[in-house]
């Protein structure tokens, strides 16, 4: 079997294509979303991301501002600096771009945001909501990923998923959004003891962990969906978690890396931010 590709770039530029105009309506009723990012620091990853992210705005026409903190910043510049943007009716959606120096709390940051404004669905409360299946901001990389799922046409109900990897931002809320779709939901980690048994098992297998080649195809279901996260470099490239060459071989969907899930997480950002300013309609 030669799997199918989920083309994140085809994918997203559709989702762009419809944000853009319903931004264009949005506007027409004295609405421009805004995004602003808050970069702490000079990583250059980060850089790369918020970069990203601008340029995602200005394809879809948003407002976007980008602010700079010295890498040297303290807890309280950096709070007031959200609460500054919490106030300001020209921002819809606020992101901190992760990760923070280490003497900065994150979680602390992230609390400070109110939640109707935390496009990248991090908030407890964004998080109780997806945990409860009541209506909040879904955090974007699991949102694009589902997307991508849901591509397929398969019908999820009953299926077996399993997601590797449980951080609060990928994985976790990964195993909601298809527990909600009604799967049956497996969840690994490091301390998973045989890893290779349950991934056999899943018609649907989310891979969120960070390490270059740990799915390999002997690990694979025939016809599975396989939702390539990682994000590695392996001698300047950059490479998924799977091993994307003899993987494709046994699955029937796979996603790229890079060109997969990634830019779906932009795109699912865009997205969020849309909504936030749509809601600001709502309550006017
Ligand atoms: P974290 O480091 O927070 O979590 C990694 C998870 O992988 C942990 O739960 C860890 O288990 C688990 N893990 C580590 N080793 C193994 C192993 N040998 N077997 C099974 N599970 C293991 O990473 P993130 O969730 O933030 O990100 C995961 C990957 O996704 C990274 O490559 C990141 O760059 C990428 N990413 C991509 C995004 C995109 O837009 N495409 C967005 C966000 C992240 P334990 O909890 O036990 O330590």
């Amino acid at each position: 079997m030669t799997a199918k590709i989920l083309d994140g770039k085809i994918m997203s530029t559709e989702l762009k294509t419809r944000i853009s105009e319903k931004t264009e309506k949005l506007k027409e009723q004295g609405i421009v979303p805004g995004l602003a990012v808050i970069l702490v620091g000079d990583d250059p990853a980060s850089e790369i991301y918020v970069r990203n992210k601008q340029k995602g705005c200005e394809e879809v026409g948003f407002y976007s501002l980008t602010i700079r903190m010295s890498g040297t910043a303290s807890q309280q510049e950096l709070e007031d600096e959200i609460d500054r943007l919490n106030q300001d009716p020209k921002i819809h959606g606020i992101l901190v771009q992760l990760p923070l120096p280490a003497h900065l709390d994150e979680n602390s940051a992230l609390m400070r945001i109110l939640p109707e404004k935390d496009v990248d669905g991090f908030h407890l409360i964004n998080a109780g909501h997806l945990m409860t299946g009541t209506a909040g901001v879904t955090a974007c990389t699991p949102k694009g990923a589902l997307h991508m799922i849901k591509s397929t046409g398969l019908d999820l109900t009953g299926k077996e998923a399993v997601v590797i990897g449980r951080s609060n931002i990928v994985g976790k809320p990964m195993a909601m959004l298809l527990l909600q779709e009604n799967c049956t939901v497996t969840m690994c980690h490091s301390r998973t003891k045989d890893l290779k048994a349950h991934t056999l098992n899943a018609d649907i297998l989310v891979v969120a962990v960070g390490k270059p080649g740990i799915i390999t195809a002997d690990m694979v279901k025939p016809g599975a969906v396989v939702i390539d996260v990682g994000i590695n470099r392996v001698d300047g490239k950059v490479c998924g978690d799977v091993d994307f060459a003899a993987v494709s071989q046994i699955a029937g969907w796979i996603t790229p890396v890079p060109g997969g899930v990634g830019r779906m997480t932009i795109a699912m950002l865009l997205s969020n931010t849309f909504d936030a300013a749509e809601r600001t309609l709502q309550h006017a």
